[in-house]
């Protein structure tokens, strides 16, 4: 089955541009201009990929990314905002919005489809694993959602990604720069204290409902684990 890549862009020569290129590597592509409808038909077609340009008529890339990240069926879907300013603290709000990766036009299409492939790399595979459990935390790969007991967790998309991996191997210790590469993807943008930031919301989200199984190895990075404060000092190390 193809994967669906959705362009949400305005400027006709570049979404055929994208078109083009993105059919060519094997694609199927759907091409959207303005805001509204384009959340209608992601809702619609749950593309593997959206390609969101941050100036658009009616909503901007942000307020769409938003949206999008609001919608529980919706919201992992990978977003790569594609942009015309290079400001840092555009950057900054994209990827607060929820984006997944950020590109500055004028880009390379060789480097886009390389960030598009990265981003379905991550997404997880149809059919294989239903779901991930580790003691009462259970992750439902089918529906995207996370349990503790019966307790609905709710997480933002790099939340998820970033416990999904943690509960693929529990007691496994993962350096910050391996969970930067596989939960944001190769094209770092970010900086390894991000990694403590969304670590933190996780925690603070799956502790509402039970102990931390998060364990924190200092200046390494972070395992899951049933006995998380043998070795470590957490709280500390959280600081
Ligand atoms: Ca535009």
């Amino acid at each position: 089955m193809k994967h669906l890549v959705m362009v949400i862009e305005d400027e006709e020569a570049l979404a055929l541009l994208l078109k083009y290129n993105l059919e060519k590597e094997g694609y199927d592509v759907a091409i959207e201009s303005r805001g509204n409808k384009a959340i209608a038909e992601v809702e619609k077609n749950h593309p593997s990929v959206i390609l969101l340009d941050w100036m658009l008529p009616e909503l901007s890339g942000v307020e769409i990314c938003k949206l999008i990240r609001s919608k529980p069926d919706i919201k992992t879907i990978p977003i790569i905002m594609l942009t015309a300013k290079g400001e840092e603290e555009d950057k900054i709000k994209g990827l607060g919005a929820g984006a997944d990766d950020y590109v500055t036009k004028p880009f390379s299409i060789p480097e886009l489809l390389a960030r598009v492939k990265s981003q379905l790399r991550r997404a997880p595979e149809p059919h294989t694993e239903k779901e991930l459990v580790f003691e009462d935390i259970r992750m439902d790969l089918v529906e995207k959602k996370v349990f503790r007991g019966d307790n609905y967790i709710h997480l933002g998309p790099t939340e998820f990604r970033l416990l999904k991996m943690l509960l693929e191997t529990p007691g496994k210790v993962f350096s910050r720069e391996y969970l930067l590469k596989n939960v944001w993807g190769d094209n770092i943008y970010v900086e390894s204290r991000t990694v403590d930031v969304h670590i933190r919301r996780l925690r603070k989200s799956l502790n509402d409902f039970g102990p931390d199984y998060i364990r924190t190895v200092r200046a390494t990075g972070y395992a899951i684990d049933a006995n998380p404060a043998a070795e470590e000092d957490n709280v500390s190390a959280e600081a």
